[in-house]
């Protein structure tokens, strides 16, 4: 049975929280108990009890400075979500050197620097634990997917190596790979498409479970991994996408 208030008197920091998957998972966190803040470059929209700070996860100063004063507001920080991303389409000719960096520097750095700057707090929790988005692209090949996919695995590589290094300090370092997820980032991907309908009906058809992940499905994979019944859970990143890792499907019958 879930217990409602499973997360009472704990503190979360969520980075890119103020949109899709990191808006819903400070909200379930918060729900559960927690007290939550939310990092992001536009944290003004962010709904109470949550605090919204500025921050840009490629900028050290500045996610330095905010992860100090979450600190102070919530009094301390037991949980880590490590949401804030971005995308990039195409093949390996398709972007230039600039795009592969400023992408490694969100998806990956962006991680790097904000997990820094929380550790020393994280340290003093009694139920520390790191949960970072990772995506389908870090197991799967997919088209069209090659500077985003490449973050993405590094992400998946950078929570294993996380995990091994902070188990004997008691900090648990997990992920989630979510599938296609119906967020504000999927509808501009759609918006851009010449067809957005038939785009939507692909990528819909390529999860067996024949529709798109929600961002409340995914924020509440994170928000179980973040909390203490996921204690003896690290180093594991855990699909959340309608099958789409896992599964091969003959094709339906019409
Ligand atoms: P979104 O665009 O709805 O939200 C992303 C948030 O991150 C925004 O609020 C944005 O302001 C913030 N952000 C971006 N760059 C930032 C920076 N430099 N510093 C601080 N904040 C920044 O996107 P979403 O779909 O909710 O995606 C969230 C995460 O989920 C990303 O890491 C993404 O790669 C991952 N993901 C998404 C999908 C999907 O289908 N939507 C699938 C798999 C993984």
């Amino acid at each position: 049975m879930t217990d409602r208030n499973e997360l009472a008197g704990l503190t979360a920091v969520v980075t890119g929280g103020a949109s899709g998957i990191g808006l819903a998972t400070a909200r379930l966190l918060a729900a559960r108990g927690a007290a939550v803040a939310v990092l992001d470059l536009a944290p003004d929209g962010v709904p109470g009890p949550l605090t919204g700070l500025r921050a840009d996860v490629t900028d050290d100063d500045s996610v330095r400075g905010a992860v100090r004063v979450a600190a102070e507001v919530l009094g301390g920080i037991d949980i880590l979500v490590n949401n804030a991303g971005i995308g990039a389409t195409g093949t390996i000719e398709d972007n230039a050197d600039e795009a592969w960096h400023r992408v490694l520097d969100v998806n990956v750095l962006g991680i790097v620097r904000t997990t820094r700057a929380a550790l020393p707090y994280l340290r003093l929790s009694g139920a520390a634990a790191v949960v970072n988005t990772c995506s389908i692209a870090a197991t799967a090949g997919l088209p069209q997917r090659a500077l985003y996919s490449a973050s993405k695995g590094a992400v998946l590589s950078l929570t294993l190596a996380m995990a091994a290094d902070h188990v004997r300090e008691g900090i648990r370092v997990n992920c989630v790979n979510p599938g296609t997820v119906d967020t504000p980032w999927v509808g501009r991907l759609l918006d851009g498409a010449a067809d957005p309908a038939t785009e939507r009906a692909a990528l819909e058809a390529r999860q067996p479970s024949g529709r798109l992940v929600s961002a409340d499905e995914v924020a509440a994979a994170i928000t179980y991994l973040a909390s203490p019944a996921a204690g003896s859970i690290t180093g594991t990143a855990l699909a959340v996408d309608g099958g789409m890792a896992g599964l091969r499907l003959r094709p339906a019958r019409t």
